[in-house]
């Protein structure tokens, strides 16, 4: 089922646009930020289904942000993925110790993207793929 509301926090302006025109596509609808704070705002006033979270922003790293919505009840159980550039062996784990419910690497896969997304967002389906 498609219509979520998916924040999306990125500062790449063209890794922001493919995102957000991919999900558009599938029939989401989209939040943009380009800083952790306006993610933040953007989060706790609109109570996304599904936050796509950068790591490396210009005013604080994802992690930090991750950290100020868990520490939040309004924000502690929204489903955050960490959207990253970062690739290195090791990345997954560290965001997963972070609270992250999950980890797209980018480039991400046009094709396998939506599936991704779709599973984050249908937490069952997600853990009996695991
Ligand atoms: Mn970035």
């Amino acid at each position: 089922m498609a219509g979520e509301l998916i924040l999306i926090v990125e500062d790449n302006a063209k890794n922001l646009k493919l995102t957000r025109d991919v999900l558009q596509f599938y029939g989401y609808h989209t939040l943009e930020a380009v800083t952790g704070a306006a993610g933040l705002a953007l989060a706790r006033e609109h109570l996304p289904h599904l936050i796509l979270l950068d790591i490396q922003l210009p005013d604080m790293d994802g992690i930090a942000v991750l950290a100020q919505l868990r520490a939040e009840p309004r924000t502690d159980a929204l489903p955050v993925v960490a959207l990253t550039a970062l690739a290195m062996r090791g990345d997954r784990e560290r965001f997963r110790e972070a609270g992250f419910d999950g980890y797209i690497a980018k480039p991400f896969s046009v094709a396998d993207f939506p599936e991704q997304v779709r599973l984050f967002l249908n937490p069952d389906v997600a853990s009996r793929s695991t």
